[in-house]
């Protein structure tokens, strides 16, 4: 395979002028066939899968997933709506490991969005140092705390609209709060989400998380976005890994058409 690939490139590179001399080309060839899943690394379900064939293996999946991950749930810990906002908004390129040993002495020291609004934002930056990225979560966390205060009464908003207007909160930490705390119907599009549905699983295809969020809407019932997404996260988390998928004891290898499949070690 490598080598039919150097072959075609060293093809088109070194093309003929009408004056018999070598030209370098730029490659224009190869740029103007489509993708494929073998040069993307994103899965690809072909052409055959029609809407309704994919929701059906939509369902299939989520029905796998949901046995294999019954305890599937939001890992961050909270005791409301404000508090996982804050969570959500700490675990952005973070661990919610690493976020949930920060959050007790944060919400001890700030326990309210009032109090959060009115801190030193030094002593918030150096109470989420830890998670990276501080002085922006700070900002974020200070910024989204006040305007709860002064335009929602003290209360998390409720709605994806008023959420989305808060400091440092998008789609994803919007629809967090709302699955989570909520219960409204919310497809979460984490790192592990994007990647098992986007690249591997072929459920969307698009790296953008609002996109990709619009094509998994009408695949299953809005009642199980929220916990497909919590069973996709932790597939990602425990088998769908970026680096090396443990593809052999996958349960839904038999619907998964990444081309890359890892196989299991041969043995002795
Ligand atoms: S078969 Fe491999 S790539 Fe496909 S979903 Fe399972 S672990 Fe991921």
């Amino acid at each position: 395979m490598k080598s039919k690939r150097t072959s075609r490139s060293g093809t088109a590179a070194r093309a003929r002028t009408a004056a018999g001399k070598v030209r370098r080309t730029t490659g224009a060839t190869d740029r103007r066939r489509p993708p494929t899943a073998a040069r993307t690394g994103r899965a690809s379900a072909g052409p055959a899968e029609t809407p309704a064939v994919r929701k059906r293996r939509a369902r299939r999946i989520a029905n796998i997933l949901f046995a294999a991950y019954s305890d599937a749930r939001c890992m961050l810990d909270h005791r409301s709506a404000w508090e996982l906002l804050v969570a959500t908004i700490l675990a952005a390129q973070c661990t919610d490991e690493r976020v949930n040993m920060v959050t007790p002495e944060l919400f001890a020291r700030f326990p309210t969005p009032e109090a959060m609004a009115s801190a030193d934002t030094a002593e918030i930056e150096a109470l989420v140092r830890s998670t990276g990225f501080f002085r922006s979560k700070a900002k974020s966390v200070q910024g989204a705390s006040a305007e709860i205060a002064r335009r929602f009464g003290g209360r998390c908003p409720r709605t994806i609209e008023e959420l989305v207007t808060l400091p440092g909160v998008g789609r994803k930490t919007a629809n967090v709060v709302l699955g989570t705390c909520f219960d409204t119907p919310a497809i979460i599009v984490d790192t592990h989400v994007r990647r098992v549905v986007s690249e591997r699983l072929a459920l969307a295809d698009s790296d953008d998380p609002d996109e990709i969020e619009r094509q998994l809407q009408p695949l299953l019932a809005p009642s199980d976005w929220t916990r497909f997404s919590h069973a996709l996260t932790f597939h990602g988390r425990r088998c769908c890994h970026a680096r090396k998928p443990a593809c052999p004891g996958c349960p839904v290898a038999r619907l998964c058409p990444w081309p890359q499949k890892t196989a299991a070690p041969a043995t002795a």
